[in-house]
């Protein structure tokens, strides 16, 4: 496996960056989870955009232009003789001193992984998830804007400790008024009455690249599609539930804090919704 890395590409073991970088310490920067079906890269463009749009939000100057970027990614993949994968780019603040200065980091530091994917257990999406909502809350959009994609996981990682203490293997988050945000890497949809919902991102979730190819696919379909904030109560009296991700893809909710939605059987929209996508995610792939 080839691992690009300080302008080059190395092999796994290899791949070692400084102690001294800021992404370690501080967790200062960006990242994106990118999904590759047969040797397309999905919305590629849209990653590239949502990565330097995070970067810029957080000062982070990246040195590369979106298309050297681009050609990177479809270069790493290419490199490691990929068909499907799942690919990772960082780029932290990189090397400084241990101070929080992110001024005196004089060159951000990118690595990109693509390895073969590993994603829920296939029995998983023929049956549903359990989930819980757990008591870490999504950051306020006015102390880091939900749509940066950034290195400072820390919530998400919290979420995702709370889910497993539950027996669960994935939660949702709250905001701070309560609102239900998103999962600890996924975005949340709900249906009612035939309408599709989702939580806009100024409630705290980020503006997922599956969460908007599905909102298309949907709308394509003849779907009412509306980003609305929504409660707990809203998620348990459901018809369906679902999660979209870049790793997950789109997969069904049964159950949420104990409550059964709907039969307790992934919906036959979200059935329907994520084959839709399955078709989609080859038209929609750059080479
Ligand atoms: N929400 C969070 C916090 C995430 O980390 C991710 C994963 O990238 C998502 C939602 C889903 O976004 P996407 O569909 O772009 O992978």
């Amino acid at each position: 496996q080839w691992i690009y890395l300080k302008d080059e590409f190395v092999r796994k073991e290899d791949a070692k960056i400084s102690v001294y970088d800021h992404g370690f310490l501080y967790g200062d920067g960006v990242f994106e989870g990118i999904r590759v079906y047969s040797g397309n890269v999905f919305r590629l463009e849209e990653h590239i955009e949502r990565l330097y749009h995070s970067a810029h939000s957080i000062l982070l100057n990246i040195k590369q232009t979106p298309e050297e970027m681009t050609q990177l990614i479809v270069d790493t993949v290419k490199k490691n003789n990929l068909e499907s994968a799942y690919i990772r780019v960082v780029v932290s603040r990189g090397p400084g001193d241990l101070g929080l200065d992110p001024f005196n980091c004089p060159e951000p530091q990118i690595v990109i992984i693509a390895e073969p994917l590993s994603i829920f257990p296939r029995e998983l999406y023929e049956t549903g998830l359990e989930i819980v909502t757990v008591p870490t809350r999504r950051n306020r959009p006015d102390v880091l804007s939900p749509k940066v994609k950034s290195l400072n996981y820390l919530n998400n990682v919290l979420v995702k400790i709370e889910a497993r203490l539950a027996n669960v293997s994935e939660a949702l988050m709250l905001n701070d008024q309560g609102y239900v945000a998103e999962g600890s890497a996924d975005n949340v949809f709900i249906l009612k009455k035939g309408i599709l919902y989702t939580p806009p991102t100024y409630v705290g979730a980020l503006e997922g690249i599956t969460r908007n190819a599905i909102m298309d696919v949907a709308k394509e379909l003849g779907y009412e599609v509306k980003e609305e904030p929504f409660t707990r109560h809203d998620v348990y009296t459901a018809d369906e539930v679902f999660l979209t991700g870049t790793a997950a893809e789109v997969i069904a909710v049964v159950k949420v804090d104990g409550r059964l939605i709907g039969k307790g059987i992934p919906g036959e929209h979200t059935n329907r919704l994520l084959e839709a996508f399955r078709e989609k995610v080859v038209a929609d792939g750059v080479k």
